[in-house]
């Protein structure tokens, strides 16, 4: 199958070829030779997983997937959200943005969040979108070396008690946001 992911994160695209076939090969948008940022303006993950998706398939053609993911605690009404990647700033720095959540949650008891990640598949017949999300909670310090973003800072519910950053890249897998979107996506296309 020849198509492009959407993402110029080496992380996402490190945990979606993980999820594929090995014997798949897929490019980047780089790889595709689309250097500039991949649009990203909508107000919700949903609009800005198709707005790229959509965005690389018109540039490219075949076939196009996207990854938009964020984090929603509840104590702050679904924050950082749709603005993870930059919650301190246009930096977009995963440490700083880190250290804003434990400050906002420095007098939380409630640390309730969820991780949610929606593809978008963009193809000359059109877009469709595959929703993920897995429940944890915040801790109160960052723990552990692995993975991205906010997993030092996140408990899975359905873990042993360790971050996703405590978690190698097959036991992230088995549980998170991004793998469950990436099976009902594979599910809908049949592979
Ligand atoms: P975007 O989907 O590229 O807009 O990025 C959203 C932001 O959410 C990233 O910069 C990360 O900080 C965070 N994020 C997305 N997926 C994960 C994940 O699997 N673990 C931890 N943080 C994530």
């Amino acid at each position: 199958m020849e198509w492009v992911l959407a993402t110029q994160n080496q992380n996402k695209v490190k945990e979606i070829k993980a999820a594929l076939p090995p014997d798949w090969t897929v490019r980047t948008a780089v790889e595709a030779g689309i250097l500039e940022e991949l649009p990203e303006t909508g107000a919700t993950l949903e609009e800005n997983a198709i707005q790229k998706a959509t965005y690389l398939q018109t540039c490219v053609g075949g076939m196009a997937l996207s990854d938009d993911s964020g984090l929603e605690i509840l104590a702050l009404n679904g924050a950082p959200g749709v603005y993870s990647a930059r919650y301190a700033g246009p930096q977009k720095d995963d440490h700083d943005n880190r250290l804003k959540v434990l400050e906002e949650l420095a007098e939380v008891q409630d640390r309730r969040a969820r991780f949610k990640t929606v593809l978008a598949w963009a193809t000359p017949d059109g877009v469709r979108t595959f929703e993920g999300e897995v429940w944890g909670q915040i801790l109160h310090e960052e723990r552990g070396q692995g993975g991205f973003g906010y997993d030092a800072l996140f408990v899975p519910d359905e873990g042993d008690g360790r971050t996703f950053a405590e978690m190698s890249l097959d036991e992230k897998k088995a549980l998170s946001h991004r793998s469950r979107a990436l099976a009902k996506w594979r599910l809908a296309l049949g592979i």
